[in-house]
């Protein structure tokens, strides 16, 4: 029997794109060669985007439970704060970054697909595919050694960094591998270190960040340029938060000590007929911005509810070719942003290190700066403006435009009152009318992938327009009221 879709890792990503998709009714199967999941923190914080997606499938809730709220970050020199970027000016539901250690990312996840009746295969192991019309065949291995082969529509690799889909596709993993070690430790730590705070201070030995990641404990990374590359000791990590924060603190407990390099790399696309890559096994960059997991997160919402309406018949494949096309570029702005980011973190020579902390001192006192930053790290920003998936109809003028992602808004549909983001998680579009009372749907305007609704308007939703909003919450466009067939039939285009 041939399944619809084979995921390939049950990290973050692959655990996000199994559950995105059976909410979506299509049937996955999850397999992972590890025996058991990593109790490795390694990710810490979910953006608010992220959560925002999460809540459209109608689970965030269990993540809010399991972790704590950052509510801001700041860049200091020394001593001397340069920038504070306060969380609550994103406007978000969730108006704070989620800090929660990378296990407890995956054990909610897996949590949820258990509750939906999925469960993670483990000890199972990708070796080798090949795909012919109609489906991709699988070759699957097991600890004792027996082998499956299995029959999918769909290959979904979301098997991390080193991933054997990647090799297999022979795509490549362009960039580099900077040339900073770094040492990253999970400890408590007594003293003045604000519990809600993400704290970046650049001194002129090295840069020491601060993660708060549970009530009682931690994240530290710092660059130890120059050294060997090796875990550090409890001693070394103590040593170097005297020297970077200054006296008054006292690491101790740590449950994870360890060192890593920083790797920017991409594949230039991120499928090759019926098989897709997402999350590490597409991209990996710089920790700063922690935005790797929550960039393969959101790269698992752009994918599956585009293959759920192709596997039901309710899209054409070409559909499928807009995923490499939106979440490359996004690969590539994340990448871009972390890279500068650490670069600047990094700079040594004292003239340039005085004129940076000045320049951010200036920066730091700007408004709209403040309220750009805490927007790119908080996701809020990205957007899929030019995609071939966002046409611009008629001059948008003011509010949101073609690409850009919808907020939620109160609306009313055929069921009564309800929530914009509240109709979309199911994997239907939502034709909105604004400012005009709900109009029953033509018969000739009926989709079966569309839900409509009307509301008032409301920030960035400007009265006598229609909307037509994607089911992961980003406009794919809009036109003055009057013309919304104009709009579903450009749509039929992806039939
Ligand atoms: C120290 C550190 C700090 C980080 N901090 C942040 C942060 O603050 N914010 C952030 O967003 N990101 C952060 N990241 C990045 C984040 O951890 C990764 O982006 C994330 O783990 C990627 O998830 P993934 O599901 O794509 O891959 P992975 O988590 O690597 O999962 C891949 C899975 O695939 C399985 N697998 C591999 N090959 C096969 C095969 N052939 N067959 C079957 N299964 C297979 C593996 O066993 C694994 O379980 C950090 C990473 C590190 C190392």
């Amino acid at each position: 029997m041939s399944h619809p879709a084979l995921v390939v890792g049950a990290g973050p990503v692959g655990l996000t794109l199994a559950l995105a998709l059976h909410q979506q009714g299509i049937a996955v199967r999850v397999v992972d060669r590890a025996p058991q999941p990593s109790d490795l923190s390694k990710a810490v914080v979910i953006w608010p985007r992220t959560l925002e997606l999460l809540d459209l499938h109608g689970c965030v809730e269990p993540f809010l439970k399991a972790g704590i709220e950052g509510h801001g970050a700041r860049i200091q020199a020394g001593r001397h704060v340069l920038v504070e970027l306060p969380f609550s000016k994103v406007q978000s539901p969730f108006p704070y970054a989620l800090m929660i250690p990378q296990n407890r990312t995956e054990a909610v996840l897996t949590q949820l697909l258990a509750e939906r009746g999925v469960q993670v295969e483990r000890q199972l192991e990708l070796t080798d595919f090949s795909e012919s019309e109609g489906g991709v065949s699988a070759q699957l291995s097991r600890a004792d050694g027996s082998q499956e082969t299995m029959q999918c529509s769909y290959l979904l690799g979301c098997d991390g960094a080193h991933s054997v889909v990647r090799h297999h596709l022979g795509l490549a993993y362009s960039g580099e591998t900077l040339e900073s070690n770094w040492v990253l430790a999970d400890v408590k730590l007594d003293g003045p270190a604000a519990p809600d705070q993400v704290a970046v201070v650049w001194n002129p030995d090295g840069i020491l960040a601060l993660f708060p990641i549970d009530v009682d404990r931690f994240r530290i990374i710092g660059d130890v340029s120059g050294a060997e590359a090796a875990d550090p000791t409890l001693e070394q990590v103590q040593t170097l938060v005297e020297q970077r924060l200054g006296p008054g603190y006292r690491a101790h407990d740590p449950i994870w000590l360890s060192h890593f390099r920083i790797n920017e790399r991409k594949v230039d696309r991120y499928s090759v007929g019926r098989v897709f890559l997402a999350g590490d096994a597409a991209h990996i960059h710089s920790p700063a911005g922690g935005q790797g997991m929550n960039t393969g997160m959101q790269d698992a919402f752009n994918l599956a509810w585009k293959l759920a309406l192709v596997l039901q018949h309710k899209a054409g494949t070409q559909l499928l070719d807009t995923y490499s096309q939106e979440r490359s570029a996004i690969g590539d702005q994340v990448l871009r942003n972390a890279g500068v980011l650490t670069r600047v973190a990094l700079v040594r020579q004292p003239l340039l290190r005085r004129l940076r902390n000045l320049l951010f001192s200036k920066l730091g006192r700007s408004r709209r700066l403040q309220r750009r930053l805490v927007q790119q790290l908080c996701e809020t920003d990205l957007h899929y403006r030019g995609s071939a998936l966002s046409p611009v109809l008629a001059a948008s003028g003011q509010g949101l435009q073609p690409g850009d992602r919808t907020p939620d808004l109160p609306c009313r549909a055929a069921n009564g009152d309800t929530r914009l983001h509240a109709l979309l998680g199911g994997g239907r579009f939502v034709l909105l009318s604004v400012g005009i009372p709900l109009p029953p749907l033509e018969p000739s305007l009926e989709r079966d992938w569309l839900i409509a609704a009307s509301a008032a308007p409301q920030d960035g939703y400007v009265e006598g327009r229609t909307y037509l909003i994607r089911p992961d919450a980003y406009l794919s466009s809009c036109i003055a009221s009057a013309e919304q067939e104009q709009l579903l039939t450009l749509w039929d285009q992806w039939r």
